[in-house]
């Protein structure tokens, strides 16, 4: 993440600060804080917000189990995060083969 942005509140262009908000990476200016733009971040990297396993990470998750029932049953999930579920039960089922 060293691509350079350009702020365009205070008119800086650094290397933004990165952070998390909520489920997203967030880039922000460094010298006036105000919101660049949200990052594209790893699918495994993404932080569950729901149920038992609230603020870990998918790809921590071993419970295959509980994967595949969000997979099959949460419907709101955006298609990032249901991609994510998919590769970490696949990671999972290969593991036990
Ligand atoms: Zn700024």
């Amino acid at each position: 993440m060293d691509a350079q942005l350009t702020c365009h509140t205070c008119g800086h262009t650094t290397t933004p600060l990165v952070r998390q908000n909520g489920p997203h990476l967030e880039a922000v200016c460094p010298e006036c804080k105000a919101h660049l733009r949200f990052l594209p971040q790893p699918l495994t990297e993404l932080k569950i917000y729901w149920g038992k396993y609230t603020g870990r990470r998918i790809g921590e998750v071993q419970d295959a189990g509980w994967l595949s029932w969000c997979y099959d049953n949460i419907r709101t999930l955006n298609s990032r995060y249901r991609q994510a579920l998919k590769e970490q039960i696949e990671r999972l089922r290969y593991q036990t083969a």
